[in-house]
């Protein structure tokens, strides 16, 4: 191929297509039109914008007349930023006053709605009907979206499958009324393609997708899927799977795969898969797929499209720490649409092509390629969206003859989201449709080739940023660790083989370590797999005092060195010890799997949040060993610094067994002190681990000693130890406050008074408003509530939700908790698996038969027969006087208490003695920042689920009955490690006196 010519003829079509075009603007555009004049306000306006699309956003929630003109007054600031446009038609009721709020708000919704409608062919699937014969009429093909909410449950997954069938009933009848397009004189659309065309998104067809759970997540969006394919192939009509976001993509590609390869469906070739192009793996999913479908002899659909979720994809990977995997380049994309397109078009014997842009330069390069390639006509059409571009469209149909628009039909509320996308798109700098209608860009520019844009933009683009290292140091700053990407096949194989591996090594003997040397007492306790008892993880000695006294001794011994080798040093133990334990990642996640009951992505998170410990605990303590000069006195040089305190007692919790564990100790130990580590009795081989990962880092001997042991038999000999200068413990209110009660004694020959580091529980509350967004409040409060099966002590145990919403929350909150599987934490199906032990087992029973007094049970869930599981359980009519709403429970049950109003869920929000964490659902900025004021906790986590702190972002801890001490993962934890001391040295000899630049001595 001759790529100069093409291009010419690239050129000279889009100047061709452009003429057609002519000047008139899209409706979106359109300033003769409404919604013309706000998206032309709102671009230059990017305040009011940002407003204008979350108004809409909440809009569908504004049930009253009474709450529309409080969210007019909160986002629109009294209703004063509300441009003459919103208020089209309200002019004379004038703002203010409530009768003008009213009124306001009555024409801002009435607008919006109207707004909303141009992008949705219909709500009802007779006004469908008839709009879409309406565009056959005008020679558009179509393919029909059920907009849908996002799916919670198993409940919506069926009502949205349902949707789709009742849909292709309506149809049913209709088709053969219907002429066929084009000039061929066959039944069929332009001679080869059906009239009836679905678009399907998968992600609503099961409500546990799970990237981790691949076959699964396949096998049941399969089972809802078939049935609706399978009446599409009975009415000889298409499909098209559309593609979402990528951590769902391998997912949508083998479940096209799979269907299209299915015994009943091998020899129907109308289904279509959509393939995003900004992505950077598309030319390999493009080749792929090509190559499956030539050697599996199936003819396959592509509708190439550039992407919807470019700014997700990029938040997401920046918040988890993985790669960006979209293109950063508008030119790339372009460029990828092109490459891409022409791969299809050079295997059009196996794939038919739906080019899907509303990019005229885009367009025309596939039409000339095709040209070029001679594609027939039946192997290639086009696609646009309903509602956009409708001269572009118009113009394409004259050209091609062949477009296909992309309707969306169904009710308002899920409307309103994909209106919010929709404005977006439009409304983006990059926007090819806004460059050409508001920037008025020259049509050279429109059209130019995407390399040579992005040789363009070369020089001007800045090259990756070079690591920044912490200040006076030989170190990089602080990253977190990445949490695992389940969508990758190989972090998936990886941990699924290291928990095989470590099933090998189940069983086995672990001894203590006590100043480095390997301690064999002879008692030993087994620690079980909780999902299934019988199997024994490890059997591991127990520490008494006789070695406990040991421990001190040699703790003591070792601090000698310890507490003036350099932080730098110590600092230097840790980051290899990260690196120790980044290289073991799947080995230390399998032991939690089956030591503690985690499930994979759980156990992930864990890992990853002792790794941060290790790494930022270590540049935490450089950044603190820098001596403070105080003071501006000349004469005098106030040093400022800090000393470790001695021997640290670290009792850990088995909830977070190697995270908790490790930032202890590794605060301790890097802040110069000695640590005595008395892991979980329920994850002591996890404990293990850590010891495994301290003593390859090199630690000297004495710096960390490992003592698993009773609590009973050795506990309180440790906290009493008159050598013990520091306690950090995890755990229980009860063992809290005794800690902290015996530690306050100070007995014959003991030196300082000990300090208490205590991170003790809660009885967290999320507050559900009545504008909260329920896509977003449902399925993160289950996972808040019962992810690890509410064993966390940030989990929520107290749901509070505003009357207003109350019933429809419930109602979604019970179908999505009716479809979480319960099983061992092996099988990634699973979302919840056993609480840790038979004790824990009977304290949960015990609460749960208090909660069934107390209130209303809604939901109790099955539970499988072997193993420590205990139900979910979910309780209504709860206030604050009940013990169900004031005592932690750490287990998976959650109480739901209905507030009057948002001052009343606060109150109740604050009425435990706790104060860990706390969750809101809202979206009125009034309400978030009387939360952000009056909802006193320590984590405060607006429309978010309330677990999951991140060290560093978000450092963790709480107040009131939660605990005493700083927060980990922040930056004055590792001061409770340390004494701070001041020298001040006279510097004035003789009246002779060295100025310093700090010092205030005279100009
Ligand atoms: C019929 C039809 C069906 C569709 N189905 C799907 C689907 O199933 N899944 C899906 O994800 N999308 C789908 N889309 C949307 C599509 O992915 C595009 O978002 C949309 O069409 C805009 O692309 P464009 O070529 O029309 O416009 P253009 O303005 O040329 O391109 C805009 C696109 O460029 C990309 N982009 C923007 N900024 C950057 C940047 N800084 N760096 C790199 N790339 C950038 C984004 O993908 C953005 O959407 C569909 C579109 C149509 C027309």
């Amino acid at each position: 191929m001759d790529r100069d010519k093409l291009e010419a003829r690239i050129l000279a079509r889009g100047r061709d297509l452009f003429a057609v075009l002519g000047d008139e603007a899209p409706s979106v555009f359109n300033k003769d039109w409404w919604t013309g004049r706000l998206m032309d306000w709102s671009m230059g306006h990017e305040d009011f914008k940002l407003q204008l699309f979350r108004f809409i956003d909440v809009l569908p929630c504004l049930t009253t007349e009474e709450m529309l003109a409080e969210h007019i007054r909160e986002y629109f600031s009294e209703g004063e930023n509300v441009p003459t446009v919103l208020r089209l038609g309200a002019k004379s009721a004038g703002i203010g006053g409530r009768l003008g709020m009213k009124l306001l708000g009555k024409t801002i919704c009435k607008n919006l709605e109207s707004m909303a409608r141009q992008f949705i062919v219909g709500n009802t699937i007779p006004g469908t009907v008839k709009n879409i014969g309406k565009f056959r009429r005008k020679g558009f093909a179509f393919t029909l979206d059920v907009l849908g909410e996002a799916t919670v449950s198993e409940q919506e997954a069926d009502a949205y499958a349902e949707n789709y069938m009742r849909l292709l009933e309506g149809l049913e009848g209709i088709q053969s009324d219907w002429p066929a397009l084009g000039e061929s004189g066959s039944p069929m659309d332009w001679g080869y393609a059906p009239k009836i065309d679905l678009s399907i998104k998968p992600s609503a067809l099961y409500s546990q997708l799970n990237p981790a759970d691949f076959e699964g997540s396949v096998g049941h969006i399969l089972d809802r899927l078939r049935p609706v394919y399978r009446k599409i192939v009975e009415l000889n009509g298409s499909m098209c799977i559309d593609i979402e976001m990528r951590k769902h993509k391998e997912i949508t590609f083998e479940l096209y795969r799979r269907l299209r390869s299915e015994a009943e469906f091998k020899d129907y070739p109308q289904l279509g898969l959509a393939m995003q192009v900004y992505l950077k793996s598309c030319d390999r999913d493009i080749e792929q797929m090509l190559d499956w479908a030539r050697q599996e002899s199936l003819p396959i659909s592509v509708r190439l499209v550039k992407g919807a979720y470019w700014d997700y994809e990029v938040v997401a990977a920046r918040q988890n720490g993985w790669p960006i995997p979209v293109y950063t380049h508008k030119a790339e994309t372009d460029g990828a649409f092109e490459r891409c397109a022409e791969k299809i078009l050079n295997n059009h014997d196996v794939c038919r092509l739906a080019c899907a842009s509303h990019n005229v330069r885009s367009v025309c390069s596939v039409l000339e390629l095709a040209r070029a390639l001679e594609v027939p006509d039946e192997r290639y059409e086009f696609q646009v969206l309903y509602g956009m571009a409708e001269p572009f469209r118009n113009a394409l149909l004259k050209t091609t003859g062949r477009v296909r628009l992309y309707c969306p039909q169904g009710e308002l509320l899920p409307g309103m989201a994909y209106l919010i996308r929709r404005l977006l798109e439009n409304t983006s700098n990059e926007s090819f449709l806004r460059q050409t209608y508001v920037e008025g860009r020259e049509l050279e520019q429109l059209l130019k080739a995407p390399q040579t844009v992005l040789e363009d933009e070369s020089a001007s683009i800045s090259t990756e940023r070079s690591d920044v290292l912490v200040p006076q140091s030989d170190l990089a700053k602080f990253v977190n660790e990445p949490f695992a990407d389940f969508s990758q096949p190989e972090v998936r194989d990886a941990l699924g083989t290291a928990i095989s591996e470590v099933k090998k090594k189940l069983g086995r003997t672990y001894l203590l370590s006590i100043g480095g040397e390997d301690v064999d007492t002879g008692t030993l306790a087994e620690s079980v797999n909780p999902a299934r008892p019988r199997e024994v993880i490890g059997r591991v000695c127990q520490a008494g005092t006789k070695e406990i006294e040991a421990a001190v001794t040699a703790a003591q011994e070792a601090f000698k060195t310890w507490r003036d080798t350099s932080p730098r040093e110590r600092a230097g133990y840790l980051v290899k010890a990260a690196e120790i334990a980044r290289n073991r990642v799947y080995e230390l996640c399998a032991w939690q799997v089956l030591e503690a009951g985690k499930q994979w992505n759980q156990a992930y998170s864990d890992v990853g949040e002792a790794i941060d410990f290790l790494e930022y605990y270590a540049r935490e303590m450089i950044r603190l060993s820098r001596a403070r000069y105080m003071g501006h006195a000349p004469g005098e040089v106030n040093e400022y610094f800090y000393q470790p305190k001695g021997v640290a007692a670290v009792i850990a919790p088995w909830n977070f067994p190697l995270a908790i564990s490790c930032g202890m100790c590794a605060a301790a130990i890097v802040a110069g002190n000695c640590a005595i580590y008395k892991p979980s009795n329920q994850t002591p081989v996890v404990g293990y681990t850590l010891l495994e990962v301290l003593r390859e880092a090199g630690l000297p001997p004495g710096v960390f000693n490992y003592t698993p042991g009773s609590g009973a038999v050795m506990g309180d000999y440790l906290i009493d130890h008159p050598q013990i200068s520091v306690i950090a413990f995890t755990g229980s209110v009860q063992v809290g406050l005794r800690i902290i009660e015996r530690a306050a004694r100070t007995p014959e020959g003991q030196r300082s008074v000990k300090k208490v580091v205590a991170e003790m529980g809660g009885k967290n509350a999320v507050i559900v408003d009545d504008d909260a967004d329920l896509d977003e409040a449902v399925p993160q409060i289950i996972d808040s509530a019962f992810a690890y099966q509410g064993q966390k002590c940030s989990a929520c145990s107290r749901v509070i939700v505003l009357e207003t919403v109350y019933e429809r929350f419930v109602e979604r909150l019970l179908a999505a908790a009716r479809s979480v599987r319960i099983g061992p934490a092996e099988d990634p199906a699973n979302f919840m698996g056993p609480v840790i032990d038979e004790s824990a087992c009977k304290s949960i029973m015990e609460y749960i038969d208090i909660a069934r007094k107390e209130g209303t049970t809604l939901y109790s869930s099955d539970v499988p027969a072997e193993g420590y599981y205990v139900p979910i359980t979910i309780v209504e009519s709860i206030t604050p006087e009940h013990r169900i709403a004031q005592e932690e429970v750490f287990g998976p049950v959650l109480a739901v208490m209905r507030a009057r109003d948002f001052d009343q869920a606060i109150e109740w929000a604050n009425s435990s003695r706790f104060a860990l964490t706390g969750g809101l659902f809202s979206r009125s900025p009034k309400h978030i920042e009387q939360c952000r004021r009056e909802f006193r906790v320590g984590n405060l986590y607006v429309n978010r689920g309330c677990t999951g702190a991140i060290v560093e972002r978000q450092p963790f801890g709480g107040f009131k009955m939660s605990g005493i001490g700083s927060k980990a993962g922040g930056p004055d934890y590792l001061l409770q490690f340390m004494d701070p001391r001041t020298v001040t040295e006279n510097t004035m000899r003789r009246g002779f006196v060295p100025i310093r630049s700090e010092d205030e001595w005279i100009e």
